[in-house]
C-alpha cells in the first residue's frame, strides 16, 4: 500500500507520520514471523521435568486413595475455582470438593512468586470478591503475596477448604451413563464422582521452554520464573536476592513476568544479561499505598461498579456514574467517568477525546481514529525510553513497535532504568530470539554469554489445544471425548457448555468475552454456573446440558465475529494471542472468543437468567 493511502482522516497533529509507523510496525512483525509457530516451543519434560515441581511443599507427601460421591467437583483452585466455589456456596450447594495440583489455592499465585511479581491491573479492579471479603486492598497494583493472601482467605470465607484435595492431579474425567455421574481420576488413583463438574483448569499454567538449539546440554544452574529458586538466589518475592552477587546471570526473555523480576536481577546479580526477542512496551507504573480516606468512602456496589467501568473504558463505551459517592480515583478530579484511568485506558481515552472533536466520521474512519489515538500511546511509551534509558543503542532496542495490545502490556517504574546499571547488558535478538545454548551458557550473533545461572522467563503454554493445556482428557456420552470435538476449534453455548458433556462447566476464555482483568469473566462465568447448578438441583435434574441448536447458534455468534478480530491481529507482531503470528485456523488464545466485547457477552448471559426458563439446555 502506498504511504499516503493509509489515514483518510486529519494526521496533521501528529507529531510523527502514521504511514511509517505502519510500515515499521509491518517490517518488525515480518520479521519475527518463525514458520513453527506454537512448535518453536517444546514441553517440560526430561531433564527440564524439575523445572515444573513444587516447591512450595514438603517433598514425599502421600495419602490414601480417595473414593467420594460429590455434588460439585471444582478442577482447579485459581480465582475460576474459588469464584466458582464462593457463587456456589452464596447459591446454598453444601458439597463442593476442590481439586488441584499445587499445595493450596492461588493458581497462578501459588506458582509464580517471582521477585517483584505483582498484578499489572488495579488491584480495585482484578482482586475478586472485595465487597464480600469486605476488603480493600493495600496498595493500588498488589503485590503476589498479598493476592495469595487473598485467595487463601476466599477459600476460608466460603469453606472450601473442607474438601480440599491438594497435590492431586486430574488425569481423566468421565460420564457414567448408568450413575448419571462424572468420574475424576488422579494421579493419586482417587475415584471421585460427581454430580457436576466445573473445570477452572487456569490460562498460565503450563510452563513453556523455547526450542532453542542445545537447551539440554547447559551445565550451569537453571530454572523457569514460575518455579523461583530462592534456595538458589537467595531473598524473596520483594527482592534482595544476596546469593547472585558473585554471579553472572542470564535471562531468556522480556514479557510481562521478566519485566518485574529483572530490577531485582540488575540489582543483585554480579552481572546480568537479558536476551530479548521482542522488546515490551513499558508505561509508568505509579503504585502507591491506598488512600484510607478514599476507602473509607467507598459505598455499597463500588467493586462492581468500578470493574465495569475499567472494562467499558477499554471497549470504547461511556460508563455511567455511580450514583453514590465514593468511587473516585485517588488522584483523580470527583466525578470521573474513568475511574481507574491508567495506562490501560489512556489509549481508548484519548480516542474518545479525538472522536469527540470530529464527529461527523465513517465508522472506518473511526477506526482510523482509534489507531491512530493506540500508535500515539506506544509513541509516548516509546519516548520514554529515549529519556529514561542512557545508552542510545540499548534505548532504541528496547522500543516496541506493534499496536499496544498485540503483547501483554507492561508498566514499571524501575525496569527502564535497570538498564542504566553497569553489570546490566541487553543482548537484542533483532527479532530472531537466541542462537544456541552451550554447557556453560548462552549464544546471540557468534558471541557466547559464558553464565552460572540460566532463567527463563519465557512464558506459559496459551492457546494450544484445550486438553492439552489441561493435561487431561474429558470423555462424556458416548465415549465422546472433548480432545476429539474440539480438535479444531471451541464449540460451546455461552462458553460454559458443550453438547455431549452433560452437568459439565467450562470457566476460563472458552468463546466467552476477553477482559483485561481476567477475574471479571471468571467472576461472571462462575455466577451463571452457579445459576444453573441451582436451577438444577432446586428442580430435582437428573441432568442439564445444552441443545445442539443452542451450541451451534453460540458459535455462529462467535463466527460472526471472527472476521474483525483476525483483522486486528493479523497486523500484531507474534505472540500467544496470535497463534504466533499464523492466525486463520482457528487456534490461538484469541480465536474463537466473543468478538463484540464483554459488555455484551455479560448482559448477554444476565439477560438469558433473568428470563428463568434456561432456553438453550435440556434438563432432565
Ligand atoms: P510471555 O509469553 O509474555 O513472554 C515470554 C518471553 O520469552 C517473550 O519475551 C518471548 O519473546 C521470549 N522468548 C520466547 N522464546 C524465545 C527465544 N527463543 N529467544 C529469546 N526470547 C524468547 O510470558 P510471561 O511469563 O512474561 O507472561 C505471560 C503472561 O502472564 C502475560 O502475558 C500476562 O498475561 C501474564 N502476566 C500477568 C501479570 C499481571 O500483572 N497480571 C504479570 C506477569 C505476567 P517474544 O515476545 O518475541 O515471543
Amino acid at each position: 500500500m502506498a504511504k499516503t493511502d493509509i489515514y483518510t482522516v486529519d494526521t496533521s497533529h501528529l507529531d510523527f507520520d502514521p504511514n511509517d509507523v505502519w510500515d515499521k510496525y509491518a517490517a518488525e512483525r515480518d520479521k519475527r514471523i518463525i514458520k513453527e509457530g506454537f512448535g518453536q516451543y517444546q514441553d517440560i519434560k526430561g531433564d527440564f521435568s524439575n523445572f515444573i515441581d513444587d516447591h512450595y511443599v514438603e517433598p514425599g507427601f502421600t495419602r490414601d486413595p480417595i473414593e467420594d460421591d460429590v455434588e460439585v467437583v471444582i478442577i482447579g483452585g485459581g480465582f475460576g475455582g474459588l469464584l466458582a466455589g464462593a457463587h456456589l456456596r452464596q447459591a446454598g450447594i453444601k458439597d463442593i470438593m476442590v481439586i488441584d495440583k499445587a499445595g493450596d489455592f492461588g493458581g497462578t499465585w501459588y506458582w509464580n512468586r517471582y521477585p517483584g511479581a505483582q498484578c499489572d491491573v488495579e488491584a480495585y479492579v482484578y482482586m475478586p470478591l472485595l465487597e464480600e471479603m469486605d476488603y480493600v486492598p493495600k496498595e493500588r497494583y498488589s503485590h503476589a503475596p498479598e493476592i495469595l493472601q487473598h485467595s487463601i482467605n476466599i477459600a476460608k470465607k466460603f469453606n472450601l477448604y473442607e474438601k480440599a484435595c491438594f497435590q492431586t492431579e486430574v488425569t481423566k474425567v468421565h460420564w457414567d451413563e448408568e450413575s448419571n455421574r462424572w468420574i475424576i481420576e488422579t494421579d493419586r488413583k482417587d475415584q471421585i464422582k460427581a454430580k457436576f463438574v466445573a473445570m477452572s483448569n487456569g490460562l498460565l499454567t503450563r510452563p513453556k521452554l523455547p526450542g532453542i538449539k542445545g537447551i539440554d546440554k547447559y551445565k550451569g544452574h537453571t530454572f523457569h520464573t514460575s518455579r523461583w529458586d530462592y534456595d538458589y538466589t537467595g531473598g524473596s518475592s520483594e527482592g534482595d536476592l544476596s546469593n547472585l552477587a558473585d554471579k553472572r546471570v542470564a535471562i531468556i526473555g522480556t514479557g510481562a513476568t521478566a519485566v518485574q523480576c529483572i530490577p531485582h536481577l540488575g540489582a543483585a546479580a554480579k552481572e546480568l544479561f537479558v536476551f530479548q526477542r521482542t522488546p515490551s512496551s513499558v508505561d509508568v507504573r505509579n503504585n502507591a499505598p491506598t488512600n484510607p480516606e478514599w476507602a473509607a468512602k467507598l459505598q455499597p456496589g463500588w467493586h462492581r461498579h468500578r470493574m465495569e467501568n475499567f472494562e467499558l473504558v477499554l471497549a470504547g463505551g461511556t460508563p455511567k456514574k455511580m450514583k453514590t459517592a465514593g468511587t473516585e480515583n485517588i488522584e483523580a478530579a470527583d466525578k470521573k467517568i474513568n475511574e481507574v484511568d491508567d495506562g490501560w485506558t489512556d489509549a481508548a481515552n484519548s480516542a474518545k477525546k479525538m472522536l469527540k472533536q470530529r464527529p461527523k466520521l465513517s465508522a472506518e474512519q473511526k477506526k482510523e481514529v482509534r489507531e491512530l489515538a493506540d500508535m500515539k500511546k506506544m509513541q509516548e511509551i516509546r519516548d520514554r525510553v529515549g529519556n529514561i534509558v542512557e545508552d542510545q543503542k540499548t534505548a532504541d532496542a528496547l522500543k516496541a513497535y506493534y499496536w499496544q495490545f498485540c503483547k501483554r502490556p507492561c508498566f514499571h517504574d524501575e525496569y527502564l532504568q535497570t538498564y542504566n546499571r553497569p553489570n546490566v547488558t541487553l543482548v537484542d535478538t533483532k527479532g530472531q530470539g537466541v542462537d544456541e545454548v552451550t554447557a556453560n551458557g548462552v549464544i546471540v550473533d557468534g558471541v557466547e554469554y559464558a553464565v552460572d545461572c540460566l532463567i527463563f522467563a519465557t512464558g506459559f503454554e496459551v492457546g494450544s489445544n484445550y486438553t492439552s493445556q489441561s493435561g487431561y482428557d474429558v470423555i462424556g456420552r458416548d465415549s465422546l471425548s472433548l480432545k476429539e470435538k474440539w480438535k479444531d476449534g471451541l464449540s460451546t453455548f455461552h462458553g460454559l457448555f458443550s453438547k455431549g458433556f452433560p452437568n459439565c462447566f467450562f470457566l476460563g476464555f472458552t468463546q466467552t468475552a476477553v477482559t483485561q482483568s481476567v477475574t471479571h469473566t471468571l467472576d461472571e462465568q462462575a455466577q451463571h454456573l452457579a445459576y444453573v447448578i441451582k436451577h438444577a438441583i432446586n428442580a430435582d435434574a437428573t441432568t442439564v446440558e445444552t441443545t445442539q441448536a443452542a451450541e451451534n447458534d453460540w458459535v455462529g455468534v462467535i463466527n460472526s465475529h471472527s472476521e474483525s478480530v483476525e483483522q486486528h491481529y493479523i497486523k500484531c507482531t507474534p505472540g500467544y494471542y496470535n497463534n504466533e503470528g499464523k492466525t486463520g485456523n482457528n487456534n490461538g488464545f484469541l480465536a474463537g472468543q466473543f468478538g463484540a466485547g464483554p459488555e455484551k457477552f455479560f448482559r448477554i448471559l444476565k439477560d438469558w437468567r433473568e428470563e428463568g426458563n434456561l432456553q438453550g439446555l435440556e434438563i432432565e
